[in-house]
């Protein structure tokens, strides 16, 4: 066998993956609402899922993409979800993320200016940027003595900050073992983990107490450090924050500065998270004093909508860093940085290789501008402050600090047991995932607003979670006065039933990932893959016009009944009963029939609303439609048979005098038109999508055919991007090479209907189609004079005969579910998400219906 050679080594290779990776990316962050935020992976099950060893061989690289889907979704969690609440964000951007990708292309290090004078401007520039948006004190600017440099995280500024403050102490002739350095018992623990990794005595880093709001006690500060003096050490640096890590306090900075710029001490702040909330003047107060400070840093990989690793370091004054961290051996020698005139970043860190992280800070100020910036954060600080104030309003909870920004901290009053297992509860259901912390040495949920796809509805879902989880307060036994939750079930801890799928359909493609059901709503989609089979949404049929020997027209409200548990059982959980033309008063007594709540079984399909298949039709293209029964366009009738019952979608010809007003009378009613049974040509198709048609009922059938210069009806709905075109897939139907045509021509807007009559479902033989006798024989329906008059099989036959045509599964899928769905306006009936009600089918590899999940029951 010939050596396959190994996959992208090549510029090409790049080119063809990397849209395919692309896509996929762009796919995961379009999905991210369907996997459980917090992974729930067992400790070694990733590991366990890769080999022992590296491949001996190339892969492939679709193997390599399965296995992101297969491997690293179900074990990930999902930071950028919109539900993900937890620690702080890490809001990663599609600039930032193209940013990302042009930085890995060049793939420079830029250590030197010499090594790549735009990665070094570009990130001078992009940090004297910020120093003017965000109005942070000029001493920072690069222009002047001081500057900005993008370090990988608060942590590494932090450290740098204390290398520097330590390095202009040593200088004064005092020992790095008489060198103390402050922060608030609040402060991040990257401050001792620092102060140890620069060397000072763990026994001088002093945690100041803070005051009742998390901030630091100034009087305390002024006592340590004097009494520090006392013992003959030197105050050496303070690290003031800027929005605590637990509860987004501010200390107290004019203070902190007077009292740092009296004792010579350099004061570092961090304000990892909050600093980005400057870019709106309104969210400036923590500015204040900062023109005091010898240092400060801020993450916009955090809050300012780029990916991490992004944080801006600035130094008033750049000589104690790079008197700190300057080491030049004969080997990083070179002309540029010997003139003086240039920058050289490795300087300004510890590590001496770096990436060119600026582009993504300027792909994402580029794209999104000042404002854009500004309005999300804005935004979020509006979420929070929402939030804060239904936590405030609602007995069950205290705030355990001032809701600050996009923080708020809160407890159960039942004490830290119940809040613990609340949030617990809360992380369960997938759907949001929060963090906790102590303070005063109480449990404390911690909510942190600043996803990139975080939305108002988001929030609102989390409140409603909460609202229903939350026991009620002791000293009050029920939550009268409280905002209603709608008629949702309340989320139980009742036992999940996992469908045990390899795949689910979402979004038109096959996701590799299970499914799961409890208490009839749909609680995990993502799980890790079971064996074998796809989830699906209950299919959707439009046209159904009877089923298992069961004609619509003529049933009995039982034998509706009846009819919808069969179409369950063959994996059809939502359908328009389908009327085909009849007198007036059979097709309303039909209606009337349908409409009632007994003509619904309750393991049975759900009703989506009647479909009147005529009676405002071509008496050319009646097909099974008895001719007598055809009638002009008539308002008053149309208003008639509209008031029967739940219609919802109404079969036209557009050619016939006055179907114009029909048209824009069913749009006002708000019922979807579909164009058939029809000698339109395609001028009069056009018209009719013009007012407001759209969709075109068994498209090829009953309508003029497609000739070269005369597309007809047909030709019109293949060329119209506005219509959903109908299929019957039942092999009878339509010819393969036309099905495969329609599938082409209409890509992303085909959908697939039965047409089924009462022979589907049963075998050959003698039905009623309306009025008219037809007869089912080898699949086909046709009256005695043979025209076809519906179809003998089942929706998930047409599914199955299109995957033997080699059409996609997941275009299938989603053209017997989605778009169906979406046409008549319920697209939540064809979408597979959490929190929704449970109608699900379980399809075998071989696309026949496994299992079948009503209101989270198999049936
Ligand atoms: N400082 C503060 C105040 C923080 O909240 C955090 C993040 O938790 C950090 C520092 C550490 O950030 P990084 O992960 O960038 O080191």
């Amino acid at each position: 066998m010939p050596d396959p050679g190994p996959f992208l080594v090549s510029p090409e290779d790049l080119r063809r993956h990397g849209y395919r990776a692309i896509d996929w990316v762009a796919d995961y962050l379009t999905n991210l609402e369907i996997y459980p935020v917090a992974a729930r992976t067992a400790p070694g099950e990733v590991a366990a899922m890769l080999p022992s060893s590296a491949p001996e061989q190339p892969e492939d690289f679709e193997a390599v993409v399965a296995d992101l889907d297969r491997i690293v979704l179900p074990g990930t969690m999902h930071w950028q979800a919109p539900g993900f609440f937890g620690f702080f964000p890490a809001n990663a951007s599609p600039p930032a993320i193209l940013g990302e990708l042009v930085a890995a292309g060049l793939g420079v290090n830029g250590m030197l200016w010499a090594t790549s004078p735009a990665c070094t401007e570009i990130e001078t520039v992009m940090l004297d940027w910020l120093v003017e948006l965000l109005d942070l004190p000029d001493r920072f600017c690069s222009s002047g003595p001081g500057g900005g440099v993008i370090q990988d995280s608060a942590s590494s500024a932090t450290l740098c900050a204390l290398l520097s403050a330590r390095e202009r102490a040593v200088k004064t002739g005092v020992p790095l073992s008489g060198l103390c350095v402050y922060a608030s018992a609040e402060a991040h623990s990257s401050v001792s983990k620092g102060a140890r990794v620069a060397g000072f005595d763990p026994g001088h880093i002093r945690p100041i107490a803070v005051d009742d709001d998390f901030r630091m006690d100034v009087g305390a500060l002024g006592a340590a450090m004097g009494d520090d003096r006392a013992a003959g050490l030197v105050p050496c640096c303070v690290v003031a924050t800027a929005g605590t890590t637990s509860s987004l306090a501010f200390d107290p900075i004019p203070a902190i500065g007077e009292l740092c710029r009296a004792e010579g001490t350099w004061l570092h702040v961090d304000a990892a998270m909050a600093g980005s909330a400057a870019i709106c003047p309104e969210l400036r107060a923590q500015h204040e004093g900062l023109d005091l400070a010898d240092s400060y840093a801020f993450n916009p990989h955090k809050w300012l909508l780029t990916n991490f690793d992004c944080d801006c370091f600035y130094v008033a004054n750049r000589a104690s860093l790079t008197g700190a961290l300057s080491i030049t051996p004969e080997y990083l020698r070179n002309g540029a940085s010997e003139s003086g005139f240039v920058i050289d970043y490795r300087d300004w860190q510890v590590p001496l290789g770096r990436r060119f992280r600026a582009l993504k800070l300027w792909f994402v100020l580029r794209s999104y501008g000042a404002e854009g910036l500004r309005r999300h954060v804005r935004e979020h600080v509006r979420l929070a402050q929402r939030f804060a104030g239904l936590v405030a309003a609602d007995e069950r909870f205290e705030l355990c600090s001032p809701p600050t920004l996009n923080l708020t901290c809160f407890r159960h009053v039942g004490g830290d047991e119940v809040s613990e297992r609340l949030l617990g509860a809360l992380n369960a259901t997938g759907k949001v995932f929060l963090s906790h912390t102590r303070l005063q040495d109480r449990y404390t949920i911690r909510c942190c607003v600043g996803g990139t796809w975080t939305e108002e509805r988001h929030v609102e879902m989390l409140w409603q979670l909460i609202d229903e989880l939350a026991p009620a307060s002791a000293n009050r036994p029920a939550t009268p006065n409280r905002p209603a939750t709608g008629n949702r079930p309340a989320i139980r801890s009742g036992r999940q039933r996992r469908l045990g799928a390899a795949a689910f359909l979402h979004n038109g493609r096959l996701v590799p990932g299970d499914v799961a059901v409890a208490d009839g709503e749909v609680v995990a989609v993502g799980l890790p893959p079971g064996r074998r089979g796809i989830a699906v949404p209950g299919l959707v049929d439009l046209q159904v016009n009877g089923y298992a020997g069961v004609d619509v027209l003529a049933a009995p409200v039982e034998g509706l009944a009846g009819l919808g548990r069969a179409l369950a059982r063959d994996g059809v959980l939502s359908f328009q009963p389908t009327l085909i033309s009849s007198e007036p008063g059979a097709t309303r007594r039909a209606a009337g029939r349908i409409g009632e709540p007994a003509s619904r079984h309750p393991d049975g399909a759900r009703l989506l609303g009647i479909h009147l298949e005529g009676p405002f039709i071509s008496p050319s293209r009646a097909g099974a439609h008895p001719l007598e029964r055809l009638v002009a366009p008539d308002l008053e009738l149309l208003g008639y048979l509209l008031d029967a019952g739940p219609v919802t979608m109404v079969t036209i010809a557009p050619e016939l005098a006055g179907a114009g007003e029909l048209i824009a009378e069913c749009r006002r009613r708000g019922v979807v038109v579909s164009l058939g049974h029809s000698d339109a040509d395609a001028q009069q198709a056009a018209r009719g999508f013009d007012e407001g048609a759209r969709a075109v009922t068994h498209v090829f059938n009953a309508m003029a055919p497609l000739t070269a210069r005369a597309p007809g009806l047909a030709g019109a709905a293949l060329a119209d991007s506005r219509v959903t075109v109908q299929v019957v897939a039942d092999g009878v139907h339509l010819a393969d090479d036309t099905l495969q045509l329609v599938v082409s021509a209409a890509r992303g807007r085909w959908s697939i209907v039965s047409d089924a009559t009462a022979a589907s479902g049963q075998g050959d033989g003698e039905v009623v189609l309306g009025e008219v006798p037809v007869v089912a024989a080898g699949g086909a329906v046709r009256r005695t004079d043979g025209t076809i008059a519906g179809s003998a099989a089942k929706l998930v036959d047409g599914v199955r005969h299109l995957a033997g045509l080699g059409v996609p599964v997941g275009e299938i899928l989603t053209a017997a579910t989605a778009r169906p769905a979406a046409l008549v306006g319920r697209e939540e009936i064809g979408r597979i998400r959490l929190g929704d009600p449970a109608y699900l089918v379980l399809l075998t590899d071989e696309l026949e219906v496994d299992t079948v999940i009503v209101e989270g029951r198999p049936i």
